[in-house]
């Protein structure tokens, strides 16, 4: 069988200033996400970081892409509009895009969501109690009634997004919060998914049911191998041939 192509966007930034973020990701966040995905077996994966040129997403990568992975935090501002508009134009054609914890406030996000996509945060150490609220979804599948992260950073609603197509997954936090943490959207021909954990000093991308989600997110989301659809001008000749 073919394996999905997946390429990991890391920006690769506090890792190299931050050692308190070095020592739980010596190798940085993109190394764990993609041991998870290797360690499962049905994927192919690349690596992208901001400093590579085009931040390592040129067309040719994202035309070799089932599954884009995003995890940022402070270089939102500076990735380049052109490459932006790449990936808008192939998660419309239908390529999977996973957005990972602060992602949320990323520009392909907020252009593919049409909102601010804000969030309540705290850096507290508080326990993060992830419930799964749609047990029949496939990114759901394996996993327990609810798992729990011993510290995380906290996320609070009102998280400024559209409605979701589905929430799978609901966090509960030891200081009181609530949050949407799994969400589906669907775009275009292409599959969104939105998922909170992984702040980058805590050691969340090695938890067990975290890395089981990452794994069924990219199945999830990698295109179901239809062909991309004709858009515009149809002649009624083509049934025909
Ligand atoms: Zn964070």
């Amino acid at each position: 069988m073919e394996k999905i192509r997946v390429t990991i966007y890391n920006e690769f930034h506090h890792e190299k200033i931050h050692e308190s973020v070095r020592k739980v990701y010596p190798d940085g966040i993109h190394a764990a996400i993609c041991s998870a995905l290797e360690q499962d077996g049905r994927f192919e994966t690349k690596v992208a970081v901001f400093e590579m040129p085009e931040h390592g997403l040129s067309q040719e990568v994202l035309d070799n892409t089932d599954v884009l992975f995003w995890w940022a935090h402070c270089l939102h501002e500076p990735i380049l509009d052109e490459v932006v508009e790449r990936i808008h134009k192939r998660v419309l054609e239908g390529m999977g895009l996973v957005v990972l914890h602060s992602g949320h406030a990323s520009k392909i996000f907020r252009k593919l969501m049409g909102t601010g996509c804000k969030v309540k945060w705290r850096e507290s150490d508080d326990l993060e109690r992830i419930w799964v609220v749609k047990p029949s979804h496939p990114i759901a599948s394996g996993l327990p009634e609810y798992f729990e992260l011993p510290k995380e950073e906290t996320y609070g609603e009102h998280f400024d997004i559209p409605d979701p197509d589905d929430v799978v997954f609901a966090s509960w936090f030891s200081g009181g919060e609530l949050f949407r943490s799994g969400c589906c959207f669907e775009r275009g021909n292409g599959k969104i998914f939105y998922f909170r954990p992984g702040h980058e000093t805590h050691p969340t991308f090695y938890d067990e049911n975290v890395r089981k989600v990452l794994v069924n997110a990219a199945l999830w989301a990698a295109a179901p191998g239809g062909v991309y659809q004709t858009y515009g001008h149809w002649l009624k000749d083509n049934y025909s041939k």
